[in-house]
């Protein structure tokens, strides 16, 4: 049997340690000359409002400016680095001022490496077996060789974040919903098992100079972990990042359906890993925000001894767009506590949760949480917040309506938000900003 070769490196010097990764898995031995290439690192959130903490959020500029250096020493001159951030619809300021402070600006004058935004370019509908489709960006599907880039973390909803997981970036917004759907049979999992199937050839490299616990974003614990892992296979480059960050590659939903979809077995039998040993740079990232006993509350809100109030823990069904938002209305609530009971309040997000009959509000959190269950005769006194995602004003007034009195600068300001984990930060040597700008 034929074993996937999986570098492990820790980088220790710009440039060197990730030519070490890519030369050590032989990762680069495909490329095709003259190729077409595409850059996917990882930018899963940007804000132009204020500073925060990107180290283990977003990859570093360092590894790809080391990237296209090695491209360019194969020949390759037509590379570009193209990403889906997650923010407000038709905003391009935002994408362009994240190339542009992430140095992508001046790769394009160095190297002249392309930047795309993919909002702005076309998506192509993907039949990705039996008749199941997802709409992706066109460049990256007209490429002849992708160079995959994730931030090595572990996530909320997916367990780790890694190669396979940060090409949802590469499809369209309803694609995205349609990721989060409420089929059991057919969820999350199931669908990003699938993103790296249309995919050219591809090289796959895990940016693990910073690491991330219950990420994807800010608010999760980031660790300088000094780490690459590199592979010509990505499920290969996955289930050894998995095992880096504690978990079994067979507790991953969707690795186990990306090995099945492969015929393959979820674990590390065909699979070689040269460089470091795995057991030597492991270490367990948690991936789970903790919530108290019957999942009504954060634990650290029910810590606080916050009563009559029911904030159900996400599922897999809540999409970026709701997410984004939630953290901050928990937090908000969190600062409204007076110490006095509220009203027997019940909050649904996502699109499966069922109401618990005879709470005496219930708000609907969401466009799909307000369809499925306007008619509900569960629900006594039903509180809407029904856009896609939820706009500020409507959650302050319907929290408003549930006795809640949230402070609707935290809401409105909710861009700011990211800024306030920067405090964590201050001070520590190892997390180093210039590692997100190109100098
Ligand atoms: S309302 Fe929220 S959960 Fe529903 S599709 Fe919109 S963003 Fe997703």
């Amino acid at each position: 049997m034929s074993k996937s070769v999986v570098s492990i490196v820790r980088y220790e010097k710009p440039l060197e340690s990730v030519r070490k990764a890519v030369d050590l898995c032989g990762g680069l031995d495909h490329l095709p000359s003259n190729a077409r290439v595409f850059i996917k690192p990882n930018v899963v959130f940007w804000t132009r409002k204020v500073v925060f903490p990107k180290w283990g959020v977003i990859t570093t500029s360092r590894m790809i400016e080391d990237i296209v250096v090695l491209l360019k020493e194969q020949g390759i001159d037509d590379i570009t680095i193209g990403e889906g951030i997650v923010g407000r619809v038709k905003d391009e300021e935002t994408p362009a001022h994240a190339f542009e402070n992430l140095g992508y600006n001046l790769l394009n004058k160095r190297y002249g490496v392309k930047t795309v935004n993919v909002f702005d370019r076309e998506f192509r509908e993907v039949d990705l077996g039996n008749g199941e489709t997802l709409n992706f960006n066109a460049d990256i599907l007209d490429s002849d060789f992708v160079v995959d880039i994730p931030v090595m973390k572990t996530h909320a909803q997916t367990v780790v974040s890694l190669g396979i997981k940060n090409l949802k970036g590469m499809i369209d917004i309803n694609s995205r919903k349609k990721c989060h759907n409420a089929d059991p049979e057919k969820d999350l999992n199931y669908w990003v098992a699938k993103l790296a199937d249309p995919m050219p050839p591809m090289l796959t490299i895990l940016d693990g100079i910073y690491t991330t616990e219950r990420g994807p974003a800010f608010d999760g614990r980031i660790r300088r972990s000094n780490l690459l892992v590199a592979s010509a296979d990505i499920l290969s480059a996955d289930m050894v990042g998995a095992k880096i960050l504690g978990y079994a590659p067979s507790e991953i939903p969707h690795l186990v359906h990306a090995a099945n979809n492969r015929n393959r077995l979820c674990d590390l039998s065909d699979v070689k890993a040269v460089g470091e040993k795995i057991e030597t740079v492991a270490s367990r990232h948690k991936y789970t925000f903790p919530y108290n006993q019957d999942d009504s509350l954060p634990l650290p809100m029910a810590k606080m001894g916050i009563k009559g109030l029911s904030y159900r823990k996400y599922d897999l069904t809540l999409c970026t767009y709701c997410s984004g938002i939630n953290g901050v209305v928990l937090a908000a609530i969190a600062m409204a506590w007076k110490g006095e009971s509220w009203d027997d309040v019940e909050v649904l997000t996502g699109k499966s949760m069922q109401p618990n009959p005879g709470r005496n509000k219930t708000i609907l959190f969401g466009k799909c949480m307000y369809q499925i269950h306007k008619d509900n005769p569960d629900i006594k006194e039903m509180i809407s917040i029904k856009g896609c995602p939820p706009q500020p004003k409507s959650i302050i007034k319907a929290f408003r309506q549930a006795g809640i009195e949230i402070n609707p600068a935290i809401i409105e300001n909710a861009e700011m938000a990211p800024g306030f984990f920067m405090k964590r930060y201050e001070g520590k040597p190892e997390f180093e900003e210039k590692h997100f700008t190109v100098e």
